[in-house]
């Protein structure tokens, strides 16, 4: 079971569910022609599809397309139900540090056309590469955190969490409402614009503020 690091530390817990936001952000809903959800769009990955984000990921070769999607990810730190206060709830995350949702977009496209849910194409080994997580005591303001990934030296994406339709407080009251969270648990805030396609060999740089800088080599399966 895969074991967040905070701080330098393997955190208490191993990850428990993966929960993820889709469309947070209105440039990226419009890049894939998706309409602006009038409440969070919630989908989950499980603990078999993490994996660390650096050195080295990899990705699958025979499965389409695979997109890089950059996202603020919250490490929770203590159980929260549905009731929970505001600032219990901003409690609850003990860290902070950023994901790659990976997708097989062709594989999700089918998807969505028959109407089927997404797991084959969010879910599958490998599918959440993470960044070691920071204490959420640096964030000062959960709406001014600014993120980014260049890919082969280029920006790729620029995320601003100020610009997310839902921000963090509500997405975690929404997320309460049907799923208890558990110290260990990962939230993926959702991802900006400029999601496209990784191949093997890319070099990736990702950062977080200056709490977090990955510098990851992406490699196809087989040559892992
Ligand atoms: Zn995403």
């Amino acid at each position: 079971m895969f074991t967040a690091n905070l701080d330098g530390k393997p955190f208490g817990q191993a990850v428990g569910k993966i929960i993820c936001i889709g469309r947070n952000y209105a440039d990226h809903a419009k890049e894939l022609d998706n309409p602006i959800p009038s409440e969070p769009l919630l989908f989950m990955k499980p603990n078999s599809s993490l994996v660390p984000m650096a050195p080295e990921f990899a990705i699958p070769n025979d499965k389409g397309s695979v997109h890089h999607e950059l996202e603020v990810a919250l490490l929770i730190g203590k159980d929260m139900g549905s009731g929970a206060t505001d600032d219990d709830l901003l409690r609850s995350i003990a860290g902070v540090g950023l994901a790659l949702d990976l997708t097989l977009r062709d594989v999700q496209d089918q998807l969505k056309k028959k109407g089927h849910p997404w797991e084959k194409a969010k879910a599958f080994d490998g599918a959440c590469p993470v960044s070691d997580f920071v204490g959420a005591s640096v964030v000062e303001d959960w709406s001014q955190l600014n993120f980014e990934l260049k890919r082969n030296g280029r920006l790729q994406q620029r995320g601003d969490s100020g610009l997310m339709l839902f921000s963090v407080v509500p997405l975690l009251r929404e997320i309460t409402r049907f799923f208890r969270l558990e110290s260990g648990d990962l939230i993926l805030t959702g991802t900006p614009a400029g999601v496209g396609p990784l191949i093997a060999g890319d070099q990736l740089e990702a950062s977080l503020e200056d709490w977090v800088r990955i510098n990851t080599r992406v490699l196809n399966h087989e040559s892992v």
